[in-house]
C-alpha cells in the first residue's frame, strides 16, 4: 500500500467523500500502459484494446523495453499515458481551416507529436520548450514523428507577447505539482509539499498571463495538469475567466468513459481519477477568446527566407514526395517546409529561438548529395529513390548502438536501412566497411543496464516488441 501525504488525503477525502477509498486503493493498483501509433507511417488498426478518447491510442498488454524496440527510434508510435490523449476531442472542436497552433510547454512532446498528427497538412505546428535540453529532445521526438509543418522553439512563454494575436489554438500542458502521477512515479509523492503547490498554482498563472496576447479573437485555449489540486486547475480556469472575455468548451462526453465533469466561472472543467478511468489523474478544460484582439497580424507579405536555385531543386525534389512544400537554404543544408506557410515561418524566426525547422532534407557537397537522417525518418522521403536494405533485429539494434558489424549491401553509396520497411536511417557503403548514419546523440546507450551484443537482442526477445 503507498503512502500517501496527510495533507493530500485530507484534500482528496474532502474532494471525493465516499469515492476517497476506491481513488486510495487506485493508487496502489497497476499501471496501464498506452501508446499512440503515427499513422502516417502506420496505417493499419493494432489487435489491441482501443483507448475510447483517441482515435489512435491503444492499451498494451505488458510493457516491453521500447528502447529496444526499433520501430518505437523509427517514430512509428509513442509512449503516451492515456488520459493526455483526450486533447484529440477539443482540437477536433477547432475550426477546419489551415490553423496555427502553439504548444507551449511542449517536451517530451506527447501532445505535439499528438497534434502533429491530428492537424492538417496546411496547418502550423509552433512546439515549444522552455528548457534547452528538454526542448532538444522534443526536437528529436518531432523529427522521428516526421511531419515537415512542425518548428521546434525554445523560449520563455513571456517571448510569445512578440506574437499577438497569432495563434488559432494554445495548448497550456503546464509544469505541476504532479499528483496524478503517484501510481505510475511514486518519486512524485517524496517531491510534493503543500507550499509546491501554490508555488505551481502561481507559476501557471504566469503562464497563462504571458501566453494570453498570442491568442487570436475566437482562438481556442487547452489548458491542462496531471493533478487534483484544485488550486492548480478549476482556481486557474476561473481566475483566467475573471482578467479575459471567455466562454466555455462544453463536450459531449459518454458516461461510461468515466470523465468527471466540474465547473469554473461557467467553464465546463473534466477530470480524471485512476479509480475511474483506465489511466492516470489528469484535469484539463477548454476556453475561447472572446473580443477584439489588439494587434492580429497576418502577414500577406513575400517570404525573405532563400530558396533553394532551380538547379539544387532539381537534385532535392527526386528525394521527397509530391508535396505542395519549398526548399528552403539553411546554413549547408536545405530544409522541406510547407510553401503555403513560410510567411508564418519567417514571422516566427523573427519573434522566437528556432531549435528546428520542418524537415532536414541534407546538403550538396560538391556535386554529391548527403541526405539528413531527418529526412530518412520524416513523411516525407521518397524511399524508392534510394536503394535499401531490411535488417533483422539484431541488426537493427546494432545499427541504432553504432557497433561496428557487417551488412551485406547490393549498391555503393547511401542506403536507407528499415526494420519490417520502416525507416530506421543511412548507411554509406564504401566498399569494405560503411558509415553509420545515426546520429551520435541519438544511440542507444541502454545507461542503467549495460546490455551489449547478443543480451541485447535476447532481452529485446524477452519483452517483444509491438507488433504492428
Ligand atoms: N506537454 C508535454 C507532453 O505531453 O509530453 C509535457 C509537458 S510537462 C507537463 C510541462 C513542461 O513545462 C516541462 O517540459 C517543463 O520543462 C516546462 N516548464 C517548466 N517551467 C516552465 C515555465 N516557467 N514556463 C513554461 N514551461 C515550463
Amino acid at each position: 500500500m503507498i503512502l500517501l501525504p496527510e495533507s493530500f488525503d485530507l484534500r482528496m477525502k474532502t474532494i471525493l467523500g465516499d469515492g476517497f477509498l476506491k481513488f486510495s486503493d487506485s493508487i496502489s493498483s497497476a499501471v496501464n500502459h498506452s501508446i499512440r501509433i503515427n499513422t502516417k507511417k502506420i496505417e493499419k488498426e493494432l489487435n489491441l484494446s482501443p483507448v475510447q478518447t483517441c482515435s489512435t491510442g491503444y492499451y498494451l498488454d505488458q510493457r516491453p523495453i521500447f528502447t529496444l524496440d526499433p520501430l518505437f527510434h523509427a517514430g512509428a508510435y509513442y509512449v503516451q499515458e492515456s488520459s493526455s490523449m483526450f486533447l484529440e476531442q477539443f482540437i477536433r472542436h477547432a475550426p477546419k481551416k489551415p490553423l496555427r497552433v502553439l504548444d507551449l510547454c511542449a517536451a517530451p512532446g506527447g501532445k505535439s507529436t499528438h497534434l502533429s498528427s491530428l492537424l492538417p497538412s496546411d496547418s502550423l505546428l509552433v512546439s515549444n520548450e522552455v528548457i534547452h535540453s528538454r526542448a532538444l529532445v522534443l526536437s528529436e521526438n518531432l523529427k522521428k514523428w516526421g511531419n515537415p509543418n512542425v518548428v521546434v522553439t525554445c523560449n520563455d512563454p513571456r517571448d510569445f507577447s512578440r506574437l499577438p494575436g497569432f495563434f488559432d489554438v494554445i495548448v497550456v500542458d503546464a509544469p505541476c505539482s504532479g499528483e496524478g502521477l503517484f501510481r505510475r512515479d511514486p518519486s512524485a509523492i517524496d517531491e510534493w509539499s503543500e507550499s509546491n503547490t501554490s508555488i505551481c498554482a502561481q507559476r501557471q498563472k504566469r503562464i497563462l498571463a504571458d501566453v494570453w496576447p498570442a491568442l487570436a479573437e475566437n482562438g481556442m485555449l487547452v489548458y491542462s495538469t496531471c493533478t487534483y489540486n484544485p488550486a492548480e486547475n478549476e482556481e486557474n480556469i476561473s481566475w483566467l475567466a475573471d482578467f479575459a472575455e471567455v466562454e466555455g468548451i462544453e463536450l459531449t462526453i459518454p458516461e461510461q468513459w468515466g470523465i468527471v465533469t466540474t465547473e469554473a466561472n461557467n467553464v465546463p472543467c473534466y477530470r480524471f481519477y485512476p479509480h475511474k478511468v483506465p489511466g492516470e489523474g489528469y484535469f484539463t478544460a477548454a476556453i475561447q477568446k472572446k473580443g477584439s484582439v489588439e494587434g492580429e497580424k497576418r502577414s500577406k507579405e513575400k517570404s525573405a527566407l532563400p530558396l533553394a536555385s532551380k538547379t539544387e531543386q532539381s537534385v532535392l525534389s527526386n528525394l521527397l514526395q509530391q508535396l505542395p512544400l519549398s526548399l528552403v537554404k539553411f546554413e549547408e543544408n536545405f530544409l522541406a517546409f510547407p510553401t503555403n506557410l513560410l510567411q508564418s515561418l519567417d514571422q516566427v524566426k523573427a519573434a522566437l529561438r528556432i531549435i528546428h525547422a520542418g524537415v532536414k532534407v541534407g546538403e550538396i557537397k560538391q556535386t554529391s548529395l548527403v541526405p539528413a537522417h531527418d529526412l530518412a525518418v520524416s513523411t516525407i522521403i521518397n524511399t524508392s529513390h534510394f536503394p535499401s536494405l531490411d535488417l533483422t533485429l539484431e541488426q537493427s539494434l546494432s545499427f541504432l548502438k553504432r557497433d561496428d558489424f557487417r551488412l551485406d549491401f547490393q549498391d555503393q553509396g547511401w542506403n536507407l536501412l528499415t526494420y519490417h520497411s520502416h525507416p530506421l536511417g543511412w548507411a554509406k557503403n564504401i566498399g569494405s566497411r560503411f558509415n553509420n548514419g545515426y546520429p551520435k546523440e541519438w544511440r542507444i546507450r541502454m545507461s542503467t543496464i549495460e546490455f551489449t551484443g547478443e543480451r541485447l537482442v535476447k532481452e529485446a526477445k524477452k519483452f517483444p516488441p509491438i507488433k504492428l
